[in-house]
């Protein structure tokens, strides 16, 4: 279900690594992850995560705004909604404000598991500084499927990588959540390795509020084989982690990819 809605802020600060910003051009996503821990984040109160998403139809009013007066800096487009998510296709809210953002010269950083970005290749390849990062997080599509029903299948953000670096566009790779025998590391980072990102950044499994929840059930109804070692794994909590990073370090190395890791205690 879509709801227009209106805001009085665009742009919020970010304490997230590189960004000094972040812009949301949407409430809620229709990607609906499993492992999504944006509903804890904006204390989503409106039912169950991807049912709903609310479009902020005076976000670019308020952004022109705001950009004539803010301090220039690194603006992370989609940091807890995907800002090309299907209600973009309509709306054009995350393409009008890219044009806005490069009005004002301000560098942009983009993060999405959509390969609707495409579509805005003709505007990314006029900013002095933009990057795109697409999200992977196993490369068997029935399994993504499961785990990002709404987003976009893996071969789809492969060749969107590959068609941004083509023409231009800085890409990364969000590597994460790993999950433990879903994740299938080294065959991953070999698909990744393909489409030459200048580097893959590594997350682990974020078990804030209702995560750990909705990760259990995933597991009991398409992988119940793996549920007790998912039960270690909550015990454990972002120590898990530690044990799978050198395959995937190992890995990156042998790829030529450089990875960076965001460390348990990040
Ligand atoms: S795409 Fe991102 S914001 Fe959307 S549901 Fe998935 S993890 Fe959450």
């Amino acid at each position: 279900m879509i709801k227009e809605i209106k805001v009085k802020t665009a742009l919020s600060p970010s304490q997230l690594p590189g960004l000094d910003y972040a812009l949301n051009p949407y409430r809620g996503c229709a990607h609906a992850c499993v492992y999504c821990y944006a509903p804890s984040v904006i204390h989503w109160d409106k039912g169950k995560w991807g049912e709903l998403v609310e479009v902020k139809i005076n976000l670019l009013r308020i952004l022109s705004k705001e950009l004539r007066v803010k301090k220039k800096g690194v603006v992370g487009l989609g940091t807890v909604t995907d800002p090309y998510q299907p209600a973009e296709k309509k709306y054009e809210i995350t393409r009008r404000c890219l044009e806005l953002l490069l009005m004002h010269d301000f560098p942009v950083c983009i993060q999405t598991k959509s390969s609707l970005v495409l579509r805005d290749i003709d505007l990314l390849k006029e900013f002095k500084n933009v990057e795109v990062g697409i999200t992977l997080t196993a490369l068997d599509d029935s399994v993504r499927e499961k785990l990002e029903p709404g987003a976009t299948s893996v071969k789809e953000r492969l060749r969107a990588l590959a068609e941004l670096r083509q023409n231009g566009i800085r890409t990364w790779v969000f590597l994460g959540p790993v999950m433990p025998h879903i994740t299938e590391v080294e065959a991953l980072v070999d698909a990744i390795a393909e489409v030459k990102p200048e580097y893959v950044l590594v997350d682990r499994l974020r078990l804030k509020e209702g995560v750990r929840e909705r990760v259990r059930e995933f597991i009991q109804e398409f992988k119940p084989e793996l549920l007790c070692d998912y039960e270690g794994i909550f015990r454990k909590g972002a120590e898990y982690y530690g044990e799978v990073l050198d395959s995937i370090i190992n890995r990156c190395g042998k790829s030529g990819l450089r990875c960076e890791i965001n460390r348990p205690g990040d």
